[in-house]
């Protein structure tokens, strides 16, 4: 007799998200990785879930804005069944307006946000004087404020979720065998077998850097300025990240590099200098070629599906990716947007 329905390979928050929406449907689930939970690039400390800008619209645009405003309940459901806090906040994020240029993108944002957002978010033009210590400098005096973004804790967000699958029955091993159908979501390692398996490149990994700073301000919006993401965790730290290196040797080691980014950091936030780093990381995204996640079937073999390539925002569209793999997987129905479905790249 079969234990489960669906086999999830890869216990980052692309597999573990898939496995959670099954489960939530009443699927028997089993999650395989030789590497435990958050053993690649969602072990991460960043966690910024920041919205693409709501000009220009296009349907990745429009799933990533769904899954953001999908988040605020899902984590709440993930830390209620789970006992973990997984880090949520919808903060916002402040980002500054550097000239006459920014500022017309700025006010084209505020109107496409009153179209897109469907009144659940906004995109402001405020005064860099009115945010106080926490505000980015500005040479126009002005900041983009979104309402949208949201932080969370990948590395907690996604043990949070492990342990609210086990919670829920979900079986954990580092190996066995698949039962019922398979899901890979095996980050970079799945890309690059993919590449190797199909005879063409399906994705490459991008290495990011970032460092963990003592500073407290929980409540804080995030930034983004000169290149950098500012992130502040609700336990008394402030994430700083990353860099983006598309060539690499050492794929999990800090260097110089993120000295260069910290410099970058104290520019925009000259209180977060004399802040102890108390831990600096790296690890590498899975980036599918067209930057965008790819999601489906598999392309050569059967009862198989692929869920890879969470780039940058993995954690941001997670859980709409987790829906739309468990429609396909479990409905039949592919709610995969067009430009992110396996077929697209082949
Ligand atoms: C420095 C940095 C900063 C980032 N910042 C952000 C951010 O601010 N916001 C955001 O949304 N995203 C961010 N990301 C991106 C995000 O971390 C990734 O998109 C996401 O973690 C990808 O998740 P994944 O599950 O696809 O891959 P992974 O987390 O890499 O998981 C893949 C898993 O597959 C396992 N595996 C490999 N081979 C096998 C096999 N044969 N069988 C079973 N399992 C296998 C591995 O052990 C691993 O656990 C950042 C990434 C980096 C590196």
């Amino acid at each position: 007799m079969t234990t489960a329905d669906v086999t999830v390979r890869g216990a980052g928050i692309f597999g573990l998200s898939v496995a959670w929406a099954c489960l939530r449907r009443g699927a028997r689930v089993k999650v395989i990785d030789p590497n435990g939970v958050a053993a690649g690039a969602s072990g991460g400390i960043v966690g910024a879930l920041a919205p693409h800008t709501p000009d220009n619209w296009y349907d990745k645009k429009e799933f990533q804005r769904d899954s953001l405003l999908m988040a605020e309940s899902y984590w709440a459901d993930v830390a209620q069944v789970s006992g973990h806090d997984p880090g949520y906040g919808r903060v916002g994020r402040l980002q500054p307006i550097m000239n006459e240029r920014g500022l017309k993108l700025a006010h084209d944002r505020v109107e496409g946000a009153k179209t897109h957002w469907l009144g659940q978010a906004e995109w402001q033009v405020v005064k860099a004087s009115d945010l106080g210590h926490w505000a980015p400098y500005s040479p126009m005096g002005l900041i983009a404020r979104d309402t949208l973004s949201a932080r969370i804790h990948p590395r907690r967000a996604t043990h949070a979720l492990a342990a609210a699958i086990q919670e829920k029955g979900g079986v954990f091993s580092t190996e066995g065998e698949p039962e019922g159908v398979e899901v890979w979501a095996t980050g970079l390692a799945g890309l690059e077998q993919l590449t190797h398996e199909l005879g063409k490149e399906i994705g490459v990994g991008t290495k990011g850097q970032a460092a963990l700073l003592a500073y407290n301000n929980p409540t804080a919006p995030q930034i983004y300025a000169s290149d950098v993401y500012i992130v502040p965790h609700n336990d008394g730290t402030v994430a700083v990240g990353s860099t983006n290196e598309k060539t690499y040797d050492r794929p999990t080691e800090t260097d110089e590099k993120l000295d260069e980014l910290l410099e970058r950091v104290f520019g925009v936030l000259p209180q977060l200098k004399t802040a102890k780093i108390l831990s600096r990381w790296a690890g590498v995204r899975p980036r599918a070629i067209g930057r965008r996640p790819l999601l489906g079937a598999h392309p050569t073999r059967e009862k198989t599906y692929i869920a890879n390539g969470g780039f940058k925002i993995g954690f941001g569209v997670a859980p709409k990716m987790g829906d739309a793999m468990a429609d396909l997987i479990l409905d039949g129905q592919n709610t995969i947007p067009t430009d992110f479905r396996v077929e697209s790249i082949l």
